[in-house]
């Protein structure tokens, strides 16, 4: 659907053959149309891993997130640029201006060097996205470390123009000399304060000041010289300098998680503003964290989970994803195993009505308001709880046509990713309770066979079991039953 829609901003008039989308802006607060910079194009930059761990599912929540901002404005019709940073220098253990940096302790800790370190969690966390059906062959992965001199430069010019000034540990951004500086808000008192979480450095003119290049220490294993001598780069000017050489210095969506908006983020908008002296970012975009047993799913805190974990317990990957949507992305989600395994039954259902409806629409699709409606909701603000909603209403319905089902199907696979068009063969784990008896004590004999070494007993019960319908293949936690596809 493509009609002609008058938006209002700035008060001008803009005419745009694209559909309106909504955005909730961190910027003000409030849901917002959403107006690129330049007609047809958007420009879309996301905060990326920190590549001295593993990504785990709550870091991969924020890049489904951005994934499916970028997919509901391509299925709008814009062309969508990105770039998702990979940080291998400059983040320092704590989050602030102190400490060790994250990628240095795990290289020390594996005897390794910093860049293999990066280089293997750069490639797991690829095969992760890969794994969810975020499309990364258009999304450009600059390393932190490769843009080095372009951070130097950025550095520079805020200390040319007076906003940065030299203490013995490095170069400091003046946050007093920018206007409006903390426009995201959230900067309280307390995380401003001294011995929380930025700690005094001798001569620090205001406790929100933050490093823009730090002097190296002796055995700091990245350093590179620069006009301060050697050292490495502060963590937050790594995006504005990636942003600046990859997208320019004024683009249309930045995303990160919550955690990112007070002080990344604030500090972002200070360098990027004060050097181009334009508006950075119009459209700043959060989402809430994943959490588990009430808390923050972090690295730190160790409480998290990997989408390994998740495989290796049977599960499809996407089934992680279609949890994803169960929440709207500013709503904090809350990780259970029983939560995921309900996820992954939904999305089995889905997979198997679509086979269905494949078979008897011959994958043609018909309009219908219904479909309208959907693109509606996944364009008010990545709705996706409602959007699922109306997908599970209108595929259990008897008043759709197959041509109108199968129409549904290709918007929400535009939308949402989760395989929905060709449903993948591996299906999501079958439990006691989902499975006729016959069927289950089949399993469990198979499974006393193998433990008492009668292979050919195994081997022939499985048989069995595959004549039924049914498919058992071994993890490393015991069998995996599923069923055979329709
Ligand atoms: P990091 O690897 O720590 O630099 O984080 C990468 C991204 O994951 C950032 O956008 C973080 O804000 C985000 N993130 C970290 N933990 C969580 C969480 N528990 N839930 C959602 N997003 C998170
Ligand atoms: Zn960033």
């Amino acid at each position: 659907m493509k009609w002609l829609a008058k938006i209002l901003k700035k008060g001008s008039i803009i005419h745009t053959q694209y559909p309106p989308v909504f955005f909730t802006n961190t910027l003000s607060g409030r849901k917002e149309v959403f107006v690129p910079q330049k007609p047809g194009i958007v420009l879309l930059y996301s905060c990326g891993p920190t590549v001295y761990a593993r990504t785990h599912i709550g870091n991969l929540r924020t890049f489904v997130f951005a994934d499916t901002i970028a997919r509901t404005l391509a299925a709008a019709g814009y062309r969508v640029h990105r770039v998702i940073n990979i940080t291998d220098v400059g983040h320092l253990v704590g989050d602030g201006d102190f400490g060790e940096d994250k990628v240095a302790v795990s290289a020390a800790r594996e005897h390794l060097t910093p860049e293999t370190i990066a280089n293997r969690y750069t490639k797991l966390f690829l095969e992760d996205l890969d794994d969810l059906s975020v499309d990364t062959s258009d999304i450009q992965f600059p390393r932190a470390t490769k843009y080095i001199k372009e951070q130097i430069a950025l550095a520079k010019t805020l200390e040319e123009k007076g906003l940065a000034y030299r203490l013995a540990d490095g170069l400091y951004f003046d946050t007093e000399k920018f206007p409006g500086y903390g426009k995201l808000g959230g900067l309280s008192s307390e995380e401003l304060e001294a011995g929380a979480r930025v700690r005094v450095v001798k001569g620090k003119r205001h406790p929100a000041d933050f490093v823009l290049w730090r002097t190296a220490k002796p055995n700091d294993l990245q350093q590179w010289n620069s006009p301060w001598g050697r050292g490495n780069p502060g963590w937050h000017i790594e995006c504005s300098a990636m942003v600046r050489a990859l997208l320019g210095q004024e683009i249309d969506i930045h995303t990160g998680g919550e955690d990112l908006a007070h002080i990344h983020h604030n500090n972002e908008i200070a360098q990027s503003e004060s050097v181009g002296g334009r508006t950075f970012v119009h459209y700043w975009m959060h989402s809430a964290f994943l959490t588990m047993r009430g808390e923050k799913a972090s690295k730190s805190l160790g409480n998290v989970v990997y989408l390994s974990d998740i495989v290796e317990k049977g599960f499809h990957p996407l089934s992680l994803r279609y949890f994803f949507f169960q929440a709207q992305y500013r709503t904090p989600l809350s990780f259970s195993w029983d939560a995921l395994a309900g996820a992954a039954g939904a999305l089995d259902r889905l997979w198997k009505i679509s086979r269905v409806i494949a078979r008897e629409s011959k994958r043609k699709s018909a309009a219908s308001a219904v479909r309208d409606q959907f693109l509606a909701t996944m364009r008010d603000d990545l709705a996706t709880p409602q959007a699922l909603g109306i997908l599970w209403s209108v595929l259990k319905s008897e008043e759709y046509a197959p041509e109108e089902k199968w129409g549904l199907l290709e918007d929400a696979q535009a939308h949402l990713g989760l395989s929905l068009l060709n449903p993948p063969q591996q299906s999501n784990p079958l439990e006691e309770k989902d499975v006729p008896k016959e069927i289950w004590d089949l399993l469990t004999r198979r499974e006393a066979a193998r433990a008492s070494k009668d292979f050919k007993k195994a081997d022939h019960i499985r048989n069995a079991i595959e004549h039924s319908g049914y498919r058992v293949d071994d993890g490393p936690d015991g069998p995996v039953l599923t069923q055979e596809t329709l």
